[in-house]
């Protein structure tokens, strides 16, 4: 592939469309505006993500494994195991510190040959390939932006549409001390359920956790980022069981309104990848994989593929989560979820598992898609007689 790209963003999307377009030949030139990846929030990975982690070369041995996720409410819990997933091909996922695992991806990037250059992006011209920086202009035959939620580039070409159903905020931190309990396995991410909100726990060993919230406009909790976070866990039990005794480490970071979603993700001589693109609500962990697996696609259909078809292909991925994400909301979720042990089904509980790994690129893969269609109508069974019915006639 013979084309100059730059791409805004070193963070894991831009690394890894680096790395994938460097191997197919092009020259890359990453534009980060921070030298020193910070602590943010997109640490808990997704088994899915291991393709392009084991393409790319990324050496996850240092991070703590993830082997399923919990999901409570009132003392209340279920805990979901990877390998219960429809012909699982990855069992298990990590739970990574940012700071590190950015750093670690701009060292693959690197190798794979990307220049990188620190600087922020101030202005763009995109019919002329121009990114203007803090560090001069840069020029390419494509601009693609991985620079993440701001969405950028998308916002200055007027495609981003916000979520008007998902205006969530958030507060996250980290925490030592952290303890599992009950059903939890080491490493798992526990998500707690509280009026209008969830809490998210991602352990990293040793007891130091990521903990945050995220809060629908209808959330009772008010005030300071840090009221509102320690308001969530009053709320919770559960959260209050793991956090018992445990000490906050870093500040509390807000953050609002982050779902949305570009028109079209690519152009002539642009394209969009990662948050960029498209973001959609955190609660079941989509975030990196979406772009890893974007950054992928987007590699081969510069060097001759098919954009429209990579385009339909990540929104297709990305609205299978999008469901689940409303699902989730209307309770419909934790509904089935959390019915007793003796009437789950083993359908029901493939078709989750298999949507918590990441498992929505696959067309051959048919029960995390029909779990996503379906699960309205499962909840409202639950609602109504308490039971579900012993066979799915869709998986
Ligand atoms: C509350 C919350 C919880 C989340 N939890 C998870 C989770 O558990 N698991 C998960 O997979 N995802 C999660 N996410 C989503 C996850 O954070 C993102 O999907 C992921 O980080 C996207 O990666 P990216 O490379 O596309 O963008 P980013 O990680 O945002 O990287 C973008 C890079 O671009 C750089 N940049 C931005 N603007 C400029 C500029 N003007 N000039 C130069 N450089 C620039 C930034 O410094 C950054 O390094 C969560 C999101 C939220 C809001």
């Amino acid at each position: 592939m013979n084309a100059d790209v730059v791409i805004l963003g070193a963070g894991p999307t831009g690394c890894a469309l680096g790395t994938y377009l460097r191997r197919r030949g092009a020259s890359v030139t990453l534009v980060e505006a921070v030298e020193r990846p910070e602590s943010v929030v997109g640490e808990s990975m997704l088994p899915c993500s291991s393709l392009v982690f084991e393409e790319c070369g990324l050496d996850m041995s240092r991070y703590m494994v993830k082997h399923g996720a919990v999901f409570c409410r009132n003392g209340e819990g279920v805990r979901f195991d990877f390998s219960e997933a429809e012909a699982p091909q990855w069992t298990y996922a990590w739970q990574v510190q940012r700071e590190v695992f950015d750093l670690q991806w701009r060292e693959v990037a690197r190798q794979a040959g990307c220049r990188l250059v620190f600087a922020k992006a101030l202005d763009v011209d995109v019919d002329q390939g121009r990114l203007s920086t803090s560090e001069g202009d840069l020029f390419g035959d494509r601009i693609i932006d991985a620079g993440g939620r701001q969405m950028w580039l998308s916002s200055k070409l007027r495609l981003r549409a916000g979520d008007q159903n998902l205006r969530n905020s958030a507060v996250g931190t980290r925490y030592s001390g952290v303890k599992s309990v009950g059903i939890d396995q080491p490493g798992d991410i526990t998500i707690c359920s509280i009026p209008a909100g969830w809490i998210w726990i991602i352990p990293f060993g040793g007891g130091l956790a990521s903990v945050g919230v995220v809060m629908t406009p209808n959330c009772a909790l008010k005030g300071t980022s840090e009221e509102r976070l320690l308001g969530a866990i009053a709320m919770s039990p559960d959260a209050q069981a793991r956090l018992d005794g445990a000490t906050r480490v870093l500040p509390h970071r807000g953050l609002q309104d982050f779902t949305a979603t570009s028109s079209t993700f690519y152009g002539d001589k642009f394209a969009l990848c990662g948050d960029a693109a498209t973001f959609i609500d955190p609660v079941f962990s989509s975030g990196v994989l979406l772009g890893l697996h974007g950054a992928r696609g987007l590699a081969a259909a510069l060097d001759g593929g098919d954009l429209a078809a990579w385009e339909n292909e990540y929104r297709e991925g990305a609205s299978v989560f999008r469901k689940v994400i409303d699902h989730w909301y209307a309770d419909d979720f934790m509904t089935l979820a959390l019915v007793p042990a003796q009437y789950q089904k083993p359908y029901i509980r493939r078709g989750i598992v298999s949507l918590l790994a990441g498992d929505v690129f696959d067309p051959a893969k048919k029960s995390p898609r029909s779990m996503a269609d379906r699960m309205p109508h499962l909840a409202a069974l639950v609602r109504t007689h308490g039971l579900l019915p012993s066979a799915d006639g869709h998986a």
